[in-house]
């Protein structure tokens, strides 16, 4: 068969421990042997962060900005015992808070569904997809813990010298208080990107807040979502068929519940905290669960929502067996593929990606699996197979998969 080709590089971002491991493992067997891999490789593991003082991770994501797709691998975040393992200059920022701020955008989490994986909710048939918003409000707020009678006042003095000024509230007695905030540049690229990647997905786009009581705070989200949505939107929604739709949070909840999935749920940063380890958890398993960071001005960024899953890396580096998901990391592949073969116009790009997915899923469903799905599965007897195994039966699912046509 010949090799499919691409026409534009993939930005690719290496990572860490025992995804780095995966990293290769899924290029070598799901990749290279069927595709002309175009991509331009940045290696954001830890040891290049530190030897080129981070400069690699601001690269990467410059390169993002260039050529709009890039797939990443999960990467450490140092604390203080990763100083001392990997003798570092200093405690460099996640890559994911630095790539996030040059790229400006949502975090989408998206969950892989798989028959023998069920979720915990019996109506959900399609994944449900929550937009986090990740700047501010309670993440950036002030507080105070208020020693005992007296007034509470949230003050802003323009720099123009307008002053607001609003009572909080009149202590009789101690108590607490808490002063937030957010910004209008953040709130309109949080609903542009929600807005695009609807577009992107053709998926009905959900958004909650709780504005009937935060009559200005959240209001304010909501005023922003149906103006861009009005002005920029609407158009693109009727014309695809999605719709979208606000209501109030306590709504929502009891809606997604009731719901059968196969929509995106915009959620403000501490609703989209909770709520998302809510929904992935109810799907079955973090390791099935993958990430997209969309930009306001259209860049995507694939990649798994777990992290580099530390104990089976010191397992392998001891040479015992690892059965670690591979799942949420070839999706980011497939899903960055896709994403690159829909921007060219790559039909063959864009049907690799679709194969390699149901090969994947294929695989699972013969109960074929690791070992984190082998202790949730419903179906009888799974086969539990190393982290290597997997992924070559996936491949031999793939290879028949491409042959069939
Ligand atoms: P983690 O890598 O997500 O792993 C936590 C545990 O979840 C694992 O020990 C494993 O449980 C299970 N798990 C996660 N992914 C799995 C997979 N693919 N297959 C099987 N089991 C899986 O989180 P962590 O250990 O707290 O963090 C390790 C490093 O990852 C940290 O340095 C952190 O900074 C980094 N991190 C990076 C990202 C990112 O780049 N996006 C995100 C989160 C964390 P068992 O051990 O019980 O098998
Ligand atoms: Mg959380």
């Amino acid at each position: 068969m010949e090799k499919i080709k691409m026409t534009t590089p993939l930005v690719e971002m290496d990572g860490d421990e025992m995804t780095r491991i995966l990293w290769k493992m899924i290029k070598d067997e799901l990749l290279l042997p069927f595709i002309d891999l175009n991509t331009e490789y940045y290696d954001l593991g830890l040891e290049k962060r530190n030897a080129t003082n981070d400069q690699i991770t601001v690269d990467a994501a410059e390169a993002a900005k260039k050529y709009g797709v890039a797939v990443k691998c999960a990467t450490i975040t140092p604390n203080a015992a990763r100083m001392e393992e990997y003798d570092l200059k200093e405690m460099w920022k996640s890559p994911n808070g630095t790539i996030r701020a040059i790229l400006d955008g949502t975090v989408f989490r998206v969950p892989i569904i798989v028959k023998g994986i069920e979720p915990y909710v019996k109506t959900w048939k399609k994944p449900i997809t929550v937009a986090r918003h990740a700047y501010g409000d309670v993440y950036k707020a002030t507080e105070i813990k208020v020693p005992g009678p007296g007034k509470c006042e949230l003050v802003y003095t323009g720099t123009d010298g307008t002053e607001i000024r609003e009572t909080v509230h009149e202590f009789k007695e101690a108590g607490i208080a808490q002063g937030m905030h957010n910004l209008e540049s953040s709130v309109e690229s949080f609903a542009r990107s929600c807005f695009s990647y609807a577009v992107s997905q053709k998926q009905d786009l959900w958004f909650a807040t709780k504005d009937t009581i935060s009559k200005k705070y959240d209001h304010y989200f909501k005023d922003t979502f149906q103006e861009i949505y009005e002005k920029e939107y609407k158009e693109e929604f009727e014309r695809l068929g999605i719709e979208y739709f606000y209501t109030l949070i306590d709504d929502a909840v009891a809606r997604v519940v009731k719901s059968e999935g196969g929509y995106i749920w915009a959620c403000k940063n501490y609703d989209g905290d909770v709520m998302s380890d809510l929904i992935a958890t109810a799907f079955g398993s973090l390791a099935m669960m993958t990430s997209v960071l969309v930009s306001p001005h259209g860049y995507f960024e694939y990649e798994a929502a777990h992290g580099t899953v530390q104990r089976h890396y010191y397992k392998h580096l001891k040479g015992e067996e690892t059965s670690t998901n591979s799942m949420a990391t070839i999706f980011a592949w497939s899903g960055a593929l896709r994403k690159r073969g829909e921007l060219d116009k790559n039909e063959a790009l864009i049907n690799f990606a679709d194969k390699l997915e149901e090969a994947s899923l294929k695989t699972i469903e013969a109960g074929k699996m690791t070992k984190d799905l082998a202790l949730i599965t419903t179906l009888e007897n799974p086969a539990v197979l190393s982290s290597e195994s997997f992924i070559k039966e996936i491949r031999n699912t793939l290879e028949e998969l491409l042959h069939a046509v």
